[in-house]
């Protein structure tokens, strides 16, 4: 077998047939059957004439053909498109556009904003979990699958080749595809499997992290599915229908963004129902020490902290299970990956600097993407001699890599730098407090202002000068929050990280 990600699933499926795959909807797929059917989508889509480089477009959540589509396509040789669920028709136009899709394969709940998207970008459709008595008229790719040749055997691929293109999320900005290649996804699952996290054949692992995005694509799909654990699909996170499943199928690995914790937290005071857990990994964006401390203790699993990002197939560092975990922390670089500190101010070069004075954090590695496709000037912004500037602040000690912010959500309040992670992890110590965001709001006199949007527990209120003076006690008095928001949930990405823009916005004065 050559290094390619589709063989991730076919080598498994080869070696354990019979070992379960997903837990979805009350059924157990085991890998054998899952492969089957995976050749049975690539049967199909070779008779549509996709073959090796051509671009699978997917708009598919977490179901069992998430899976099948995406190991499919890659098993022809053809680059795989996630596109991301909660995009609208021009943004999925923008996307197959952009990518240069041949075909474009789409859950049938998603069809509405997907239908017009693909007639505007002249990319042919195929549906599936369409119902045979829909009344719609559209191809099936279920029905394709019954009449084409299975796919009798991989397309050899190289491992420099592209696997993927990703869209950021466009937090910051239009949408850059990232292409990954198989080399970047495989070594990236074998290291994490190896140094970072002993994942086992026997291991139940939470997929309840969309798996358009590199995060529940790789490090909870692709890795589970290297060494034979199995995966309970969840396509719309719900914290009591997760904790449910997650007893049910006694889950040993929940793998999650912080707002799942918090969700998971509250869930935990709504039943004495514990899932097996092992252990559990956070990582996509900064997690409060306080969340992690109340997750431990709620549920008796130590929390392992990482960092990463689409561009670098996605992990970067880990707090690795075979040492005490670092709080606050986001552990030892992924093995074969450099880690180095920039001055984050000069732009055309990489000026290295003392890692434990704070700068940006650069990265190199063979996780590395193969740059944003179509955008060379983008690339050559991003990876300078080599290095990928992730737009992070942090410092390296010791060979143990702290995120201080991202370079664009840095306040600066009065010319003093206000780092939002650090407010928050404050604020998230407040008993009342579920989770916040801070950030920085244009003031005609400091600059900008500190601001905090705040949702309280359940059965909790929070008073906003309480708030304040709670978190004036305990930092600086020119980081503490000046003006607090309180609001019912936060504005959250498909990813589920917080959407700060959105707030800079909302509460950004409007100027006659
Ligand atoms: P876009 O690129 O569209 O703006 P995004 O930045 O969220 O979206 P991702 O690749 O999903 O893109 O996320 C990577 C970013 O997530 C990192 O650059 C970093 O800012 C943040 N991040 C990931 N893990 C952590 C962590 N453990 N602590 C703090 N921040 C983290």
């Amino acid at each position: 077998p050559t290094l390619s990600v589709a063989n991730i699933l076919g080598e498994t499926a080869r070696r354990h047939p019979d070992r379960p795959a997903l837990h979805f909807a009350g059924h157990t797929i085991p890998y054998g059957v899952l492969w089957d059917q995976t050749c049975r989508y690539a049967g199909a889509l070779r008779a549509r004439g996709i073959g090796r480089g051509d671009r699978v477009a997917m708009l598919v959540p977490n179901v069992p053909d998430f899976a099948r589509v995406y190991y499919a396509a890659l098993s022809l040789g053809a680059i795989v498109v996630p596109v991301h669920l909660l995009f609208k028709a021009d943004e999925i136009a923008y996307v197959l556009r952009d990518s240069g899709a041949d075909v474009l394969v789409v859950a049938a709940p998603l069809l509405a904003e997907a239908v017009p998207a693909a007639a505007s970008a002249g990319v042919p459709l195929v549906t599936v979990l369409l119902p045979e008595d829909a009344g719609v008229d559209l191809p099936r790719l279920e029905a394709e699958a019954a009449v084409a040749e299975p796919l009798p055997r991989h397309t050899p691929v190289r491992p420099t080749d592209a696997a993927t293109i990703l869209y950021t999320s466009g937090t910051t900005g239009t949408p850059k595809g990232a292409v990954g290649s198989h080399l970047s996804i495989v070594e990236q699952v074998h290291c994490t499997l190896i140094d970072s996290f002993d994942l086992r054949a026997d291991d139940v692992v939470f997929g309840g992290l969309p798996l358009f995005h590199t995060f529940g694509q790789t490090a909870v799909m692709n890795i589970a599915f290297r060494c034979g654990a199995s995966v309970i699909l969840l396509p719309r996170f719900d914290p009591d229908e997760a904790l449910a499943l997650m007893v049910a199928h006694e889950a040993t690995v929940f793998t999650a963004v912080p707002t799942m914790y918090v969700g998971m937290l509250e869930a935990a005071q709504r039943t004495d129902a514990r899932p097996p857990l092992r252990y559990a990994v956070s990582g996509g964006a900064a997690l409060p020490v306080a969340v992690l401390e109340a997750f431990t203790a709620a549920y008796g699993a130590s929390v392992h902290e990482g960092y990463g990002l689409t561009e670098t197939a996605p992990i970067v560092s880990s707090n690795i299970l075979s040492e005490p975990i670092r709080p606050g922390t986001v552990g030892r670089a992924l093995w074969g990956v450099d880690i180095a500190i920039a001055h984050p101010d000069v732009e055309d070069e990489i000026h290295l600097i003392d890692p434990a004075d704070l700068g940006e954090i650069v990265v190199r590695g063979h996780n590395l993407f193969k740059g944003y496709l179509g955008r060379p000037e983008a690339t050559a912004e991003a990876v300078v001699d080599g290095w990928f500037r992730t737009g992070d602040l942090g410092t390296y000690v010791d060979g143990v890599l702290t995120i201080v912010d991202r370079k664009k959500d840095m306040i600066v309040r009065a010319g003093y730098n206000v780092y939002p992670t650090e407010v928050e992890a404050v604020i998230a110590r407040h008993p009342d407090v579920a989770v916040s965001a801070v950030f920085g709001v244009q003031d005609d006199v400091k600059g900008q202002e500190v601001h905090v949007a705040v949702v309280a527990h359940s059965e909790r209120t929070i008073d906003p000068a309480e708030l304040i003076a709670f978190t004036r006690e305990r930092i600086a008095a020119y980081k503490y929050p000046r003006v607090v928001h309180l609001v019912d949930a936060l504005p959250l990405g498909g990813s589920g990280k917080v959407l700060k823009r959105e707030l800079v916005e909302r509460y950004t004065p409007v100027r006659e």
